[in-house]
């Protein structure tokens, strides 16, 4: 076996190629696994995003999957070397930290490690949602939102994502419908109060999205809903849809290993990227149920390579 690497980078999302690039840069060689299980691609949930227009630098819009391109060749160009590996198994227990990636399940060792392995959004997992995502179906409403301005839109969800999406699409939008399968939300109650008392957005309870209408035209013109009690159908003509049912933090590599919140996102240390296993570092959506965003992905990315330098400088092995 090789000699352990300085430090191991696991996820290829703005995250983990950020990270590439300031550990790189700092002559620490990292080694950066882009994880291909999820459809063969690499780049994190940016590679399902059509347009970005929220990415500063960039003042005209983007493609998701160009962006990271641009991610990966910059960290790629300062050094960083890119496996195109799963990682299948860490061992965080003793120093140094144990990876076994690929096929083969290779053994790599690693002084220090910056978790990057992001989140994923739920989605409906209904046909006519999946043929319209990117067409007008949307998990991301700071993403999307924008390109549906002064239309009528559709959140679905009952918890504080779904509250925070319509309250956020109802600045942009001229109407906001908001289902949620049951009576009452689970969001926190400021939240609820904050979206009942606006009068763009309307709940309807009790319901389901049963059909996203019309995949025979390739754009969303409506949502066709099922009252759950009922059993009632019901049309509403929208242009967006936002699943907003919740996030997975990928996480399971990590379970009983590292310091987890109850919701599954890995716990840091206020305002830095440690974890709860001195020299492991997380950034980006792994870590981060508020934000969320590419530009703060890519920040906390840049946080945890320079924690992880600081770190190995004060623990002799840099
Ligand atoms: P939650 O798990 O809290 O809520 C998910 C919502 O989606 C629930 O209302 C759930 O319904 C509904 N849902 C789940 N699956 C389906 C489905 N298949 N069909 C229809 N509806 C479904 O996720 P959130 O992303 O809202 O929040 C995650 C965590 O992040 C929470 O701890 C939240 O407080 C936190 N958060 C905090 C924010 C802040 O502080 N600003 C902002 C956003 C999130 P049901 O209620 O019936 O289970």
């Amino acid at each position: 076996m090789s000699k352990p690497r300085k430090v191991i980078i696991i996820g290829s999302g703005p995250a983990g190629h950020t990270a590439g690039v300031y550990a790189a840069r700092a002559n620490l060689r990292p080694l950066l696994f882009e994880g291909v299980a999820r459809g063969g691609i690499p780049g994190g949930q940016l590679m399902i995003t059509n347009d970005v227009e929220n990415y500063p630098g960039f003042p005209e819009k983007i493609a998701g999957p160009q962006l990271m391109q641009a991610f990966r060749e910059q960290s790629e160009r300062q050094g960083c070397e890119i496996v195109g590996e799963d990682v299948g198994k860490v061992d965080l227990s003793a120093r140094p930290f144990r990876v076994w990636a690929g096929d083969d399940h290779v053994e790599h060792q690693a002084e220090t490690l910056i978790i990057a392995t992001g989140a994923q959004a739920k989605w409906l997992d209904i046909e006519s949602e999946h043929a319209l995502k990117g067409r007008g179906v949307s998990a991301c409403a700071v993403c999307d939102g924008a390109f549906f301005r002064g239309q009528d839109v559709m959140v679905v969800g009952g918890g504080d994502t779904a509250m925070e999406e319509a309250m956020y699409l109802s600045g942009l939008c001229r109407s906001v419908t908001l289902v949620h399968r049951r009576e009452s939300f689970r969001a926190s109650k400021a939240m609820q109060s904050r979206v009942i008392d606006n009068p763009k957005i309307k709940p309807i309870y009790d319901s389901v999205v049963d059909e996203v209408l019309d995949v025979s035209k390739g754009e969303v013109t409506a949502a066709r809903l099922k009252n759950i009690k009922t059993n009632e159908r019901s049309v509403v003509p929208v242009t967006g849809l936002f699943v907003a049912i919740g996030h997975t933090p990928n996480t399971d590599l990590f379970a009983g290993q590292l310091e987890l919140h109850s919701n599954g996102y890995i716990r840091t240390k206020p305002g830095t990227t440690a974890t709860s296993v001195p020299g492991v570092f997380a950034a980006g959506d792994v870590q981060d149920f508020v934000y969320r965003q590419a530009v703060t992905a890519a920040g906390t990315g840049c946080m945890a390579a320079l924690e992880a330098e600081r770190w190995l400088g004060s623990n002799g092995a840099h």
